[in-house]
């Protein structure tokens, strides 16, 4: 079978055909170079409207990378011709297999972008002997795509949350889609200011912010405000993974004091103990539930702290919302006659957010709460994976593609 029978197979072009296939080697390297030519008497399109027109001339013979077979590199030749067009006056053709100046074909692109989500850029670019930079080129063509071609339209419930980047510029705001059919990564903001998640409304428009039912985010003021302002309709709900968060930092505290304050004896028993206030009890070891044991017999303010932290979780098992709120109201007294500083605090902050957390039982959990919580480990699992993002535009990029469910352009063969 010859290399030009499997390339029409895979790759074939209507107004061009592959002409001949040679070996070229050059510091060692042996490369497949495929010339392509216009078919005769087929008129270049304009790249400029899309509508063919006379042929103008012809410009020198530019090269572009197709996917690599066996190992071997992969290189169409093409002199493209520019197009006496009626409209556009003189332009340079388009062609199939490449958009504007890229010098990687639509196919190896794709075929890159692929692998780049399953292995780091570097490791992509590793091992099919191209550059970093040629690889993210690729996913952020994929990712342009996907933005363009992908549908929004029928999304009834979003989270906002912040996202912890790296340092001098610490955060990033990412609203997520959380329905139950579908939980994709909708936007990514540098920041986590008001002006942040406006500019994520503008981007969408009045309307489509008029259908959303559900808002779920965490207490930090500026999103709280901004979801009031542009989203009024939609019920907004507190996030419960988010409040466990801030009990468990509460604890932390409590529990670090402490230990600064204790006496040798019961510091071993606060030694290595972080975990079993930390975590919930049916997670724990053995050697934690031992521990928890030897813990719950001192009275300590941690674990005073730890109880009224289990004892909230009844909150979340409530139907209805007038008694959900009757609970919150006798657990908020609890706790600020406990007098432990880190947790009146959060029961100050539960109390004044009281209507934002009964939401959640308006919600009817139409919502899943685990929804944002997934997501978030799998957007740290991405950001791991990815040494840091050099710029907002590789994080932006690289969030899109991990984490967007992004649609992909047709190809008459995949090659991965
Ligand atoms: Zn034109």
């Amino acid at each position: 079978m010859q290399l030009k029978t499997i390339l029409n197979r895979v790759q074939k072009f209507k107004s061009f055909v592959y002409q001949s296939v040679q070996w070229s080697e050059s510091d060692g390297v042996l490369t497949l170079v495929i010339e392509m030519v216009a078919r005769a008497h087929s008129d270049p399109l304009c790249s400029g409207c899309g509508r063919r027109g006379p042929g103008y001339d012809r410009m020198e013979t530019r090269r572009f990378e197709f996917v690599p077979l066996w190992g071997i590199p992969v290189l169409f030749l093409y002199a493209m011709r520019r197009v006496n067009c009626k409209r556009c006056g003189v332009k340079v053709e388009s062609v199939p297999w490449a958009r504007g100046k890229h010098t990687l074909t639509g196919a190896y692109m794709q075929f890159l972008a692929t692998w780049a989500k399953r292995l780091s850029w570097q490791e992509v670019a590793a091992i099919f002997q191209t550059s970093w930079e040629k690889v993210f080129h690729s996913v952020e063509w994929a990712v342009e795509w996907g933005l363009a071609h992908r549908d929004i339209s029928k999304v009834e419930s979003i989270g906002v949350d912040e996202v912890l980047w790296h340092r001098g510029h610490p955060y990033l705001t990412v609203v997520y889609q959380i329905d139950a059919e579908c939980k994709r990564l909708l936007w990514v903001g540098q920041d986590r200011t008001m002006r942040t998640l406006l500019r994520f409304f503008r981007a969408v428009g009045k309307q489509w912010s008029a259908q959303l039912r559900f808002v779920c985010s965490d207490m930090w003021k500026p999103y709280l405000r901004v979801i009031a302002k542009k989203a009024s309709q939609a019920i907004h709900v507190l996030d419960r993974f988010h409040i466990a968060m801030h009990m468990n930092k509460a604890i932390d505290e409590v529990r670090a004091q402490e230990a600064r304050a204790m006496r040798a004896e019961a510091m071993e028993v606060l030694k290595h103990s972080r975990w079993c206030l930390l975590k919930r009890p049916e997670n724990l070891t053995d050697f934690q539930q031992a521990k928890l044991s030897d813990l719950l017999r001192l009275n300590l303010k941690a674990v005073r702290s730890y109880l009224l932290k289990e004892s909230f979780q009844f909150f979340w098992g409530y139907v209805s919302p007038y008694w959900a709120g009757k609970f919150l109201d006798s657990w908020c007294i609890k706790t600020m006659r406990s007098r432990i500083e880190p947790m009146k605090k959060v029961a100050r902050m539960l109390r004044s957010h009281r209507e934002l957390l009964l939401n959640w039982f308006r919600a009817k959990k139409a919502i899943s709460s685990g929804a944002m919580e997934g997501l978030n480990n799998k957007l740290k699992l991405t950001t791991r994976k990815s040494y840091g993002f050099r710029t907002f535009r590789v994080a932006e990029i690289v969030l899109y593609h991990a984490l967007g469910k992004l649609p992909e352009p047709e190809s008459t063969h995949r090659f991965c």
